[in-house]
């Protein structure tokens, strides 16, 4: 058995996971490589709620998914990276913008299977922790990639794509932005069942309404796909920070359908859902128009969460999302519901592997982001120190 079989099958005794004791012909027919730290934590901020007047205020911590680079890739690369690593692929070819968490995560575990990352990107307003997932993703081995705008990235894309695949031989193995096809939505249909599972435990009540950032809409959408196969009816909010075009019904419908129909084939104990089971509850007024632009109301509910709590969020995901509870908690009737903010923002240190990193070793578009300014984030940016 080659070294990377093997760390996939031990991997895999090493822990319960939930969803596949649930529908044991998954666990055959869904390869997944270790990757995370499950269950994540859950537990009750009581301060920030007291803050905000909210009763009963949870938080399920995917910030400490993993011990290197955690965050909300983690449960999806899982599943992504199963299928490259079997079948001995060389290369993955990513999308995202400059600052991308999930093309700085594809990287780092890419690199930890021997295997080597292409990421795609497009420009997006400068912050501390855009450098720091940039020099993350450098120091990880990956090849980066600039492009102005979405015409210029896909003419680009096909160019390397042409390029590694004359060069390797083989063409490299194509990862969805953030993560989000069916198969990286699956890790996120699991981590409702190992939510449910902290729920029987008595770790936390069942949630009335679940607060989570919306991107590329797998997080979002494969929970609540995970919820309502398990019958469990609390309501989720997807706080959008990314474009309409990006993040939408229609778009949330379709991935919640074809990630159902993946699972009901591969097992039909996973109930048959349809697209008109979708109940997502989108919010559009946190967004602030643009992608990684920082606005107000993100900036007070960071420094917020970070003063109460010692809770790290970020400017572009999870500040938003916050914003979201803290306008909810003044106006909507929510102060005595069960609610849970679902942290997806990476937490652990990577200052080990950007410290000995020279940005200029990266391709010269990127100087821009380290030799221009930051937005501020405030008190609480736990990225300030590193930049
Ligand atoms: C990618 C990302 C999200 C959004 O998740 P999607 O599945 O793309 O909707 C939320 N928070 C953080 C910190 C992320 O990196």
């Amino acid at each position: 058995m080659s070294p990377v079989a093997k760390e996939m099958e031990t991997g895999d005794q090493t822990s319960k996971f939930a969803f596949f004791e649930a529908h044991p012909r998954l666990a055959q027919a869904l390869p997944r490589v270790r990757l995370g730290l499950f269950p994540t934590p859950v537990r009750r901020l009581e301060k920030l709620g007291r803050r905000l007047g909210l009763e009963h205020l949870f938080l399920k911590d995917d910030g400490v998914s993993a011990e290197l680079y955690a965050g909300n890739k983690v449960r999806k690369l899982e599943f992504l990276l199963a299928g490259p690593v079997h079948q001995g692929a060389a290369e993955l070819l990513t999308f995202g913008y400059a600052g991308s968490n999930h093309a700085a995560a594809t990287a780092v575990y890419a690199r930890r299977y021997g295997l080597r990352s292409i990421s795609m990107l497009l420009p997006q307003p400068n912050a501390a922790y855009v450098r720091k997932n940039l020099l993350v993703s450098h120091a990880s081995g990956a090849e980066l990639h600039l492009q102005p705008d979405v015409p210029r990235l896909v003419a680009a894309t096909s160019y390397q794509l042409a390029r590694h695949t004359l060069e390797r031989g083989k063409r490299p193995v194509i990862i969805r932005a953030g993560g989000s096809s069916p198969l990286g939505t699956v890790g996120y249909v699991a981590a409702a069942y190992e939510l449910a599972a902290q729920i029987d435990a008595g770790e936390l009540p069942e949630p009335d309404v679940i607060y989570v950032a919306l991107g590329s809409m797998g997080t979002a959408v494969g929970l609540l796909l995970g919820l309502r196969a398990l019958g469990l009816t609390s309501r989720v909010v997807g706080v959008r920070v990314v474009d309409e075009r990006i993040a939408n019904r229609g778009k949330a419908r379709r991935l919640f359908e074809k990630t159902a129909a993946l699972l009901h084939k591969a097992d039909p104990s996973f109930p048959a859902l349809s697209g008109s089971d979708m109940d997502l509850e989108l919010r559009e007024e946190f967004f602030g128009g643009e992608y990684g632009r920082f606005t107000q109301s993100c900036r007070r509910a960071v420094a917020a969460a970070w003063e109460d709590e010692g809770l790290v969020a970020d400017g572009t995901y999870t500040g938003k999302t916050l914003a979201a509870v803290f306008a909810d908690a003044k106006a909507a009737g929510i102060c005595r519901s069960r609610v849970l903010f679902w942290n997806t923002y990476n937490s652990r240190d990577l200052s080990a592997i950007t410290r000995d990193v020279d940005y200029r070793e990266l391709p010269k578009p990127f100087h821009w982001y380290f030799e221009q300014p930051v937005q501020q984030l405030g008190a609480g940016d736990g990225d300030a120190a590193s930049s």
